[in-house]
């Protein structure tokens, strides 16, 4: 009986080591926290009134419920803080809601910047701001740009061409803006000497999957 105990012990410090210092057991657990993460967010997504007392909460009432998940939340990092990583990725992608970076990153670790932008369109305070990203270390910048796009779909239609002319002006400028990034002098040589990339994916908006971007004949 006392040698079985013995076995369970040695097992489990064997399962320890290799979680930890192998690379298949790191991979490992952070297959099982995706995993998690992916279980938090079942149990979560079909609850459908915001505050869960009023199928249409008022904007008092949002904001309130808003303060106190944000007051949990701030309370649970409190207890668990993060680690601090330097960023080895600046991802742009458009302030869609059913667009979630961690979601696209697949992993929550804070090795990310993330600029939002309506359309993902880059004015030159971003495209500064992201070269600054590059300065602290970001080895890839990753550009999105998504399907069922509002932005896009505003640009492309006469009455909100009329009724929203700056934001059209911007995504009218994307491609623009996009070249004028790659055209820095900084980013032209850090990407010459293959010390850092600069990719524009496409997103399925349902899937989060990326796919190299591809020009739309509709643009
Ligand atoms: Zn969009």
């Amino acid at each position: 009986m006392r040698k079985k105990w013995w076995w369970g012990i040695a097992a489990l410090v064997a399962l320890g080591l290799f979680v930890s210092y192998t690379r298949w057991g790191q991979e490992l657990e952070f297959l099982a926290g995706g995993a998690l993460v992916n279980a938090g967010y079942r149990l979560q997504d079909r609850l459908s009134a915001y505050d869960f007392a009023h199928e249409e909460a008022t904007p008092e009432q949002v904001y309130e419920e808003f303060l106190h998940q944000n007051h949990l939340s701030a309370a649970v990092r409190n207890i668990f803080p993060r680690t601090v990583r330097h960023p080895v990725v600046a991802l742009v992608a458009c302030m869609d809601a059913r667009l979630d970076t961690n979601e696209i990153a697949g992993d929550t670790r804070h090795y990310y910047y993330v600029l939002r932008l309506a359309g993902s369109v880059m004015s030159p305070k971003e495209e500064e701001m992201l070269e600054l990203a590059v300065d602290h270390g970001v080895k890839v910048v990753v550009f999105t740009t998504h399907s069922d796009c509002a932005a896009e779909k505003t640009a492309a239609d006469p009455a909100g061409r009329a009724r929203f002319p700056n934001l059209v002006k911007a995504v009218d400028e994307r491609a623009m803006r996009f070249q004028e990034f790659l055209h820095r002098p900084l980013i032209r040589e850090r990407t010459g000497q293959g010390k850092l990339l600069v990719k524009w994916l496409d997103l399925d908006t349902e899937t989060e999957r990326a796919e190299p971007h591809r020009e739309r004949a509709s643009r």
